[in-house]
């Protein structure tokens, strides 16, 4: 068990030399990747809809069970091209705890979001969240399946079908992941998926936005580019969203790797389960544990009692921290505290969204990671919380 002056923060040394990440950085085979950079010199087809990116949106539509796969320079962009492609009049509902590249891209697209707190038990929408909101005119609801768990689809679904709006997802986190009622990719009218270098899928830079809908995915083809040449659709705005092909060339052998990532993922959340396991005031989020449910384990999140652990979120952060364990709070403080939202609020209080900004966090994760790696995380966690009043009373942490 560690003294208080063996911690990092009190001038003892780290214990880990390299730091450890939350973010996935899932690099296939450096041969592989540079006998595929080979193939786009020798081809000279670089950009603009290349052989690659005609393959990977064949493959990932088959890979999600979908009729169109769309690929775009990145999610953000994804995100507004869908957006445009809706046409839509009036408000979209976009929950108060995400990433702010969500809400972003709604403003991009030329609409106002208006935001939604979420469930304090899974952090995404619920009917119950968003039917409140529904009697401002809401044109669409977007929903953002977080930590690689899935939104309730259906109870969105028949809640937007009753009041005639459109039902998208924010599907970055959810590559790999479904429920009972279907995979992530195929709710709603369509998904957006992000493949940036920190999700399970990498391209570096990439993403994909996925339908059912043809007349859709004929206008976000169009949308995407910029040049007539690529039309498909009549009277829609324009930018530049294409996927180049090293993007395209990194995504499809990311894609092969997937079942091999998501496994090891699944190892490393059973270790950091098992090494916290009955640690008071650390409550693991529970991945879905329904018969088909699927998750891709990309995010461990972890919920702080202050009061139970002694030290409260920030503090054990800051002491994880100064060992080398780069732990994050996403997505602190909330989106409704973010500087120019206030549109977006209508003067409503967000306490889901405020609690969970206060206490969770999440935990290293990167390819890199072994398991004895995760067992040596919990162990410092561990002798964190059994110093927590030594630390408290040398001004780490706060116990409420
Ligand atoms: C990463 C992420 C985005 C942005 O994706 P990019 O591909 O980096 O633009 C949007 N929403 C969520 C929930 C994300 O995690």
């Amino acid at each position: 068990m560690k003294q208080l002056d063996d911690f990092a923060i009190r001038g003892g040394r780290p214990a880990f030399e390299a730091k450890l990440h939350v973010a996935q950085v899932n690099l296939p085979d450096r041969e592989r990747i540079e006998e595929m950079i080979r193939g786009i010199f020798a081809r000279r087809f670089y950009a603009n809809h290349g052989p690659l990116v005609a393959e990977l949106e064949e493959r990932f539509a088959a890979s999600v069970g979908v009729d169109h796969a769309v690929c775009v320079a990145n999610a953000t962009l994804g995100l507004i091209v869908l957006a445009a492609a809706l046409d839509l009049d009036g408000p979209v509902v976009v929950p108060s705890f995400t990433f702010p590249a969500s809400v972003q891209a709604i403003r991009w697209a030329g609409l106002r979001p208006l935001l939604c707190d979420v469930d304090p038990d899974t952090h995404m929408l619920s009917a119950a969240t968003v039917a409140p909101l529904l009697d401002q005119g809401v044109a669409a609801i977007m929903g953002v399946h977080l930590w690689g768990h899935c939104c309730p689809v259906a109870e969105l679904a028949t809640l937007a079908e009753g009041h005639g709006t459109r039902l998208f997802f924010d599907a970055c986190h959810g590559i790999g992941c479904r429920r009972a009622d279907g995979a992530v990719g195929g709710f709603g009218v369509a998904e957006v998926f992000s493949f940036h270098a920190t999700k399970v899928l990498n391209a570096a830079e990439g993403g994909c936005i996925t339908t059912n809908d043809r007349r859709l995915a004929d206008r976000l083809r169009t949308i995407r580019n910029f040049h007539a040449s690529q039309t498909f659709a009549a009277d829609v705005p324009r930018l530049n969203a294409k996927m180049s092909e090293v993007q395209a060339g990194l995504a499809l052998l990311s894609l092969e790797q997937l079942p091999e990532n998501v496994a090891a993922n699944r190892r490393r959340f059973a270790a950091y389960a098992t090494g916290l396991a009955g640690l008071a005031g650390v409550r693991v989020l529970p991945p879905p544990d329904g018969p088909e449910d699927a998750t891709n384990y990309q995010y461990v999140v972890v919920e702080i009692d202050p009061r139970q652990a002694g030290i409260d979120r920030d503090g054990l952060l800051a002491v994880l921290q100064a060992e080398n364990v780069v732990c994050r709070r996403h997505f602190y403080p909330g989106l409704h505290r973010m500087p120019g939202e206030a549109d977006a609020c209508l003067g409503r209080d967000f306490p889901a969204t405020e609690a969970l900004a206060g206490r969770i966090m999440q935990l290293p994760n990167a390819q890199n990671m072994s398991a004895d790696t995760v067992a040596r995380v919990c162990e410092l966690i561990r002798d964190i919380l059994g110093n927590a009043a030594a630390l408290q009373a040398a001004g780490e942490g706060r116990a409420s």
